[in-house]
């Protein structure tokens, strides 16, 4: 096996520094105006997909991406079910990590910072599901979490920096237009992000220096699959359309200035910084390479405890709209729980009403149940609008594990 976190490089914050130096000398160069109207909160680094809580509501805890730092996770099937897998389905990848700019390094979060931050308590919280899914140890579960984000959100530093080239070189700004378009565009418009995606998915390839198991790998490829708008195109093994699209959003700046044949050549200068590839390195300077871009944990806490409230389904939705409504499950028996027949012809269990949250045993039992995945689950929520519209569900699934429960 190989070293744990092992495709993540050990922190260089000396060259960190250097990049945000650079940055801010470069930028103070451009002929860029910012509009003060599209930048209502300048304080905070702006990016559309990320959900974070404000630095007044809670102590930020940042720590640096190492072998000391990595979590552990507690007993499993009893704890409660977090849903890290619907965040990621409503809201994107970013709901597990987020690339900060080092243009942005001034402001919060994680001010003085930049980087990729890994959201530790949910990304716990999607190991954890992971691990439940695969069979796999939680901890190669996180391990390969952690090389997917990295790799995601290392391709978004890739192309700031090849943007920060672009203007050190040119004179007119890049990447700030290109951003402020495209979070002004639905998410299916986001190309950036199923190229992030892609490299993800393709970081745990089998490969010399690291194997990963296929389990987790189908786990995270299903992940992608069922995330929102061009998230979910990262499972498309080419990306030449999405790269071609963004190279146009980048690009879309200079339409109106110059010659048509301007806009052809600085498109084709954007898209040589649009590859994930130690070869393509070599089209960056050499002090702004890939190892140079720094990781971190970030959480927020207060008394010791994450504030960061899990994407949880409640007892009630999971007994009353998924299994009676979704499922068309109708009432078996009882013994010391209430048991349905659901549409499939399984026999499943409600979760326990005295509880207040579902279990992650709970919630992994009816779901596999029910023929789905985790993502799936999350999926078919959105579709069907918490379980009103389009219900019963056709096709029916068969289940795909057999009941976690021998006292039936
Ligand atoms: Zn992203």
């Amino acid at each position: 096996m190989h070293k744990r976190f092992g495709q993540i490089p050990r922190s260089r914050p000396g060259a960190a520094s250097d990049i945000a130096d650079a940055a801010q000398h470069v930028e103070s160069s451009l002929d860029d105006a910012p509009e003060p109207d599209l930048l209502p909160d300048s304080d905070r680094f702006p990016r559309p997909g990320v959900d974070i809580p404000s630095a007044d509501d809670a102590q930020e805890v940042v720590d640096e991406v190492d072998l000391d730092s990595v979590p552990v996770s507690q007993g499993q099937e009893e704890e409660s079910h977090e849903g890290a897998a619907g965040g990621v389905v409503e809201g994107g990848v970013e709901y597990l990590a987020f690339y900060k700019s080092f243009r942005d390094v001034l402001r919060a979060p994680a001010r003085n910072r930049w980087g990729i931050f890994l959201i530790k308590k949910r990304c716990v919280a999607l190991a954890t599901d992971m691990s439940i899914s695969t069979g796999e140890s939680f901890a190669d579960c996180l391990d390969a979490l952690a090389a997917f984000l990295y790799t995601h959100e290392l391709y978004h530093y890739r192309f700031d920096a090849h943007c920060l080239q672009m203007e050190a070189t040119g004179g007119l700004p890049v990447y700030r237009p290109y951003r402020r378009l495209v979070a002004k565009r639905p998410v299916h418009e986001w190309h950036e992000e199923s190229i992030a995606n892609f490299y993800g998915l393709k970081a745990l390839q089998p490969s010399r220096r690291f194997l990963y198991p296929n389990a987790i790998f189908d786990y995270l490829w299903d992940l992608v699959a069922n995330s929102p708008g061009a998230y979910a195109g990262g499972i498309d093994k080419h990306q030449r359309q999405q790269s071609a699209l963004m190279a146009q959003q980048a690009s879309a700046v200079f339409g109106n200035a110059g010659p048509t044949v301007w806009r052809g050549l600085i498109e084709s200068t954007i898209r040589t910084g649009m590859g994930l590839a130690k070869p393509r390195e070599a089209k960056l300077s050499s002090f702004l390479r890939l190892d140079n871009c720094p990781v971190y944990w970030i959480d927020w806490v207060k008394g010791g405890k994450s504030v960061l409230v899990p994407f949880a389904v409640s007892v009630a939705e999971v007994s009353n709209d998924f299994i009676k409504r979704y499922l068309a499950g109708i009432h078996d028996h009882h013994s010391d729980h209430s048991y349905y027949r659901i549409d499939n012809g399984a026999k499943v269990k409600l979760p326990n009403p005295h509880r207040a949250d579902l279990t992650n045993g709970e919630f992994h039992n009816i779901v596999g149940m029910a023929g789905m995945t985790s993502p799936q689950f999350y999926r078919e929520r959105v579709r069907t609008s918490v379980w009103r519209r389009g219900v019963p569900r056709t096709p029916v699934l068969p289940p795909r594990i057999g009941p976690h429960d021998k006292s039936r």
